[in-house]
């Protein structure tokens, strides 16, 4: 038998299961992709039984697939935010999961933030009052779906993000807990006193006997129901996907940091245990607890990554797919000063500028695809670097390297481009699933699979390092005009005076 882990990657576009052995090596993955659902403009909703049927679907085929494992222990990470209230007795959701990326409570978020609530939130919770996090979503459940409140307040609702709601399932309703890296991402957990905030949860009108209780990130919290997996797998890890990724790249000591360059791109740096307050525009968050310790991280979120290299394939065309991004920036010496600032969605950290939209500057006669597509590409190069200098203004440390993950880590040329722009070595490592690994090793490390962190640090292994090759003039200089670019796209939605 090989002994191993399952870790249940439950994302926003699919569920995904993974079997990992000790070397941190994936013995085979199972994936399922999940429905979208845009009810109305800035609406996002998912089924929570279709989330929950293609986890038990792929963690099922996991296991079918390699009877040789002896599986001690399984983790969980997933899609942060997202809130899901469902019936204590039954398990039956009431209403859909709302999606992070869900807007509906703007209003909401701008009512509070007159009331004076901005800073409380920041100072408490470490996060921008905003509609992104669950508080606001769960606010609107009770107080805008007919009956909801009633029943809440007769003990019979229960609310969870997306690992609580996996968790009460995968236990047949036997547990009703999350972890501080999801708890700190509601937006009504104080992160400082790691407990529910009371004040908060006034404000937003949320009885407390609806929130889950908060258990460390690496511990066995529960057993899989048998009727479900087999057999009674001890739950054993949980993470937000972000905070997992940070694990699964070891960034286990301060100023450790890694990249995740997804459809959207996430940069997380360790800042020890205690929580660093941002004062340019990044969260401070939980990244994890273990062994009755916490750590923290600071927290920089770029819109869009990948979604650019989306746009030069089904917007504009210029590329059959996502790999030709690469041959085709390779096919001129540079961008000629063309520069694309892809703010589609507005900026994120660490401007937060809702009225930015996307801008091309620096266009010529010669400008062509190429040059559009080498400039979208170091445009996430950018972006990155934007949020490297708050890291660095907030933490005063800059990050020896950047770890890196996602699907855009199979271009080289961006990372190549990172590590000139940004100044600092870029490190892609051999196992590429750093999200599931994170929550393997976290339920790893609460059953004794691996001894301790530095047993898992040793594990992480180099696949490629990027070291800077362009003198920091130049770079510096392509900095400036990258953010001379910025200039031109922040602010152009806003409405007219
Ligand atoms: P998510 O988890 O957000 O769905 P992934 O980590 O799977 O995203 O990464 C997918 C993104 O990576 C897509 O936006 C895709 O355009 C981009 N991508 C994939 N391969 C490449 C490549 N070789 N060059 C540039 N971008 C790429």
């Amino acid at each position: 038998m090989t002994p191993a882990i399952l870790a249940l990657d439950q994302g926003t576009t699919s569920s995904r299961a993974i079997l990992f052995d000790h070397d941190g090596r994936p013995l085979g993955t199972r994936g399922r992709p999940l429905t979208q659902h845009y009810p109305q403009p800035g609406w996002v909703e998912h089924d929570p039984d279709e989330i929950w049927a293609g986890q038990l679907e792929t963690a099922r085929a996991a296991l079918a697939a390699r009877p040789d494992a002896d599986v001690l222990a399984l983790g969980v990470t997933n899609q942060r935010e997202t809130t899901l209230l469902w019936e204590r007795a039954t398990g039956r959701p009431v209403y859909p999961a709302i999606v992070w990326q869900d807007r509906r409570t703007a209003g909401h978020c701008e009512r509070l933030r007159a009331d004076g609530w901005e800073t409380p939130v920041r100072e408490r919770t470490g996060l921008l009052l905003d509609p992104y996090f669950s508080g606001t979503k769960l606010a609107w459940l009770l107080d805008h779906v007919d009956g909801l409140r009633a029943r809440a307040e007769r003990g019979e609702l229960t609310f969870g993000t997306v690992d609580t709601f996996l968790l009460w399932r995968l236990t047949g309703g036997r547990v009703h807990v999350t972890d501080p890296s999801n708890a700190s991402r509601t937006m009504l957990f104080n992160i400082h006193r790691l407990d529910w905030d009371d004040d908060i949860l006034h404000a937003l009108a949320i009885p407390r006997a609806l929130l889950p209780e908060v258990r460390p990130s690496s511990a066995v919290v529960g057993h899989a129901d048998p009727a479900l997996l087999g057999r009674a797998i001890p739950i054993a890890g949980v993470a937000g996907d972000q905070q997992a990724a940070a694990f699964g790249q070891a960034c286990f000591t301060p100023g450790m940091a890694k990249q995740t360059y997804g459809t959207g791109g996430f940069l997380l740096m360790n800042v020890g245990d205690r929580p660093r307050p941002s004062r340019h525009g990044l969260l401070s968050t939980v990244a994890w607890s273990l062994d009755g310790r916490v750590s923290y991280a600071l927290e920089g979120a770029i819109f869009v990554a990948g979604a650019a290299i989306q746009w030069l394939r089904d917007g504009l065309g210029i590329i059959a797919d996502a790999a030709e991004s690469e041959r085709l920036a390779r096919a001129v010496d540079s961008t000629g000063g063309v520069y694309l600032v892809p703010a589609f969605a507005g900026l994120g950290a660490p401007y937060w500028d809702p009225y930015a939209r996307g801008t091309i500057v620096g266009l010529t006669r010669g400008s062509g695809r190429a040059e559009i597509a080498r400039a979208a590409l170091e445009a996430v190069a950018f972006q990155t670097r934007d949020v490297l200098e708050a890291v660095r203004a907030d933490a005063g440390v800059d990050p020896a390297a950047l770890r890196v993950d996602g699907g855009m880590v199979a271009n080289d040329f961006l990372l190549q481009f990172q590590a000139d722009v940004a100044g600092c070595p870029v490190e892609r490592p051999a196992v590429a699933e750093t999200t599931a690994l994170g929550a393997a090793y976290l339920a790893g490390l609460a059953v004794g699979f691996w001894a301790d962190q530095q047993e898992v640090a040793r594990g992480w292994r180099l696949e490629r390092r990027f070291e800077p090759r362009m003198p920091a003039e130049e770079a510096a200089r392509r900095y400036r005009e990258w953010q001379r670019a910025v200039e031109r796209a922040r602010g152009w939605a806003a409405p007219e005076a």
